[in-house]
């Protein structure tokens, strides 16, 4: 894998590698490819003002998530049952793959 390069996609199973929530585990709920970032549902949440809208008709102070830099995240093997470093294969269809460099198993997010 290049470095930086952002691999991650939606749905992923990631753990947190770095940073004030280490040890996290989560799913990634969206991707910013043009800059290597990633949110993961409950982790590095932080406190927003909102302003009275449909969903929330009081307004006031909510929790969301922020975005990641990849690098601070690695894909999680289901196989291996733990963050693992990631290939790229591409198949003979041509589509291309991301495959554990532990095992060799395909990891594809489910949706
Ligand atoms: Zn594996």
């Amino acid at each position: 894998m290049q470095a930086g390069k952002n691999y991650l996609r939606l749905n992923d199973q990631v753990e947190v590698i770095a940073g004030k929530d280490k040890g996290r585990v989560g799913k990634v709920v969206q991707v910013y490819p043009d800059n290597y970032k990633a949110k993961v549902q409950n982790v590095n949440m932080v406190k927003r003002h909102t302003k009275p809208n449909m969903q929330n008709q009081q307004g006031g102070i909510i929790d969301m998530e922020a975005p990641l830099h990849v690098s601070n995240l690695m894909l999680i093997c289901s196989k291996c049952a733990g963050p693992v470093r990631v290939a790229r294969k591409i198949l003979e269809n041509g589509s291309k793959v991301r495959v554990c460099k532990r095992c060799g198993e395909t990891i594809e997010a489910k949706a």
